[in-house]
C-alpha cells in the first residue's frame, strides 16, 4: 500500500474524515517528503513535484521525525494548492503499527490546522488519556511543537478509534503513546 492509501485510510479509521473529499474540495493536492535523516535532506516520496517545492524546501531543511503542512503556500512562496506530509527514514522504517500511529499524529495536525477538527467528537476516555498524553509530553514547548491539551485530546480519540478496529494496543494509552512517542519526556 502507498503511503498516499495509508493516509486515506487511516484518516477514515481514526478520524472518521474523508481524506479524498477534503484534497478535492479545496482543490488541492499532496506531496509526501522523506527526511533523509542522513544526509540531512529531503526526497520525494510519493506525490508530484512541482514548482520546484523540493528545491524551495530543502532550502529551509530542519531535523524533525515528521510534520505536516497545511497549504504550503505562504511557507515556500508558490501559488500551488497543496498539503506537504514530512516522514523520515526512521518513520518510514518503522513497523507497520508504528507508521500507523505516526501517520495518524500527523493527521491530527492536519485535522486543526485546516480547521476540521470538529469532526472528532471526543468521549470521556478520550478527554482522560488526553490529559495524561499531554502530561508526558514537552509541553514547555508547546508554541513550536502545537502539541497543546486540545491537539492530545483528538489524538487520543483518534487511537481510541483506531485500536478499537485493529486491537493493535493492549491498551488505549498505549496507542496514543506511540503516536506521541517522539514528544514524550517522561516516562
Ligand atoms: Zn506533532
Amino acid at each position: 500500500m502507498t503511503i498516499l492509501k495509508r493516509v486515506s485510510y487511516l484518516s477514515n479509521l481514526a478520524l472518521g474524515f474523508d481524506f479524498e473529499n477534503y484534497l478535492t474540495i479545496n482543490e488541492k493536492q499532496i506531496v509526501v517528503f522523506e527526511i533523509d535523516t542522513l544526509n540531512r535532506r529531503y526526497l520525494l516520496k510519493e506525490g508530484e513535484t512541482f514548482d520546484d517545492i523540493l528545491e524551495k524546501s530543502n532550502n529551509k531543511y530542519f531535523d524533525s521525525k515528521a510534520g505536516y503542512l497545511v497549504d504550503i503556500k505562504s511557507k515556500l512562496q508558490t501559488q500551488i494548492e497543496a498539503d506537504l506530509l514530512l516522514l523520515s527514514d526512521i518513520v518510514l522504517n518503522s513497523n507497520p503499527i508504528d507508521l500507523d500511529t505516526i501517520i495518524i499524529h500527523e493527521l491530527v495536525h492536519m485535522l486543526i490546522e485546516s480547521k476540521n477538527e470538529s469532526n472528532l467528537e471526543l468521549t470521556e476516555e478520550a478527554i482522560t488519556i488526553g490529559g495524561q498524553i499531554y502530561k508526558i509530553t514537552d509541553y514547555h514547548n508547546v508554541e513550536t511543537t502545537k502539541h497543546n491539551l486540545d491537539f492530545c485530546k483528538l489524538l487520543a480519540q483518534a487511537c481510541i478509534n483506531y485500536n478499537i478496529k485493529s486491537k493493535n494496543f493492549s491498551t488505549d494509552f498505549l496507542a496514543s503513546k506511540s503516536a506521541m512517542r517522539f514528544d514524550i519526556f517522561e516516562d
